[in-house]
């Protein structure tokens, strides 16, 4: 596991780099911003460590910039704002969790830890169904190894469908999955949505069982 430490602190990066190195982790340590945006450009990291006063680019910008690229590297920042409006802020902005300074190292481990474990358990939970693979993290679907762009609905009521292969679903079931109390809902919407999905995907790939429902995959 390949980590960024960002941190502009000598002492606090030294101490961090040796005890991330130690608990066997490999460790690159930059100590600004813009120096962090170059390495998270170039090179492939498994997670970073993400100070948030640091000089050049601010840490809070350094994430905003790597969300909004739609980089989903899972972010621990390790920050000595204390005030629940920075940690609130910073999660808001994209990071997985947050240590506040000063910390114990083992509890940064055991945090960076976590963090990982749950993301690699949130990136192996893509539905797939024959050779269609749904990806809820990234929200992609692929088909035949093909991309698929799908509507946010469509997108909404595949991802129901895929959740229970074999199962079928009623049309009040999948309304309910895919529109909040505030839509406007057509009475037929649900059908819609699913003639444009067979139409991208194949007629094959959504059955319709008269009268009960929709289902993909086999009984
Ligand atoms: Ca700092």
């Amino acid at each position: 596991m390949r980590l960024l430490l960002i941190e502009d602190d000598p002492m606090i990066g030294r101490a961090v780099s040796a005890g991330l190195a130690d608990a066997g982790f490999a460790v690159d340590w930059v100590h600004d911003g813009q120096a962090a945006e170059l390495s998270l450009a170039v090179g492939s990291y498994d997670m970073a460590v993400l100070d948030l006063g640091l000089p050049k680019k601010d840490g809070m910008a350094v994430l905003t910039t790597l969300r909004s690229r739609a980089n989903a590297l899972p972010v621990l920042i390790a920050t000595a704002r204390d005030a629940v409006a920075d940690r609130v802020a910073g999660l808001n902005a994209g990071a997985d969790d947050y240590i506040v300074k000063p910390f114990d190292l083992d509890e940064l481990v055991a945090r960076v830890r976590a963090v990982l474990r749950r993301h690699s358990a949130a990136a192996s939970s893509l539905l797939v169904c024959g050779r269609l693979v749904l990806d809820p993290l990234r929200k992609t679907v692929t088909h035949r190894d093909e991309p698929v762009t799908l509507s946010a609905r469509e997108f909404a009521l595949l991802e129901a469908l895929m959740q229970r292969p074999g199962a079928v679903l009623s049309r009040k079931k999948l309304e309910e999955s895919v529109y909040n109390w505030e839509d406007d809902l057509g009475s037929n919407a649900v059908e819609v949505h699913i003639h444009r999905l067979r139409k991208k995907l194949g007629a094959e790939v959504i059955r319709n069982v008269r009268g009960v429902g929709y289902r993909v995959g086999e009984d």
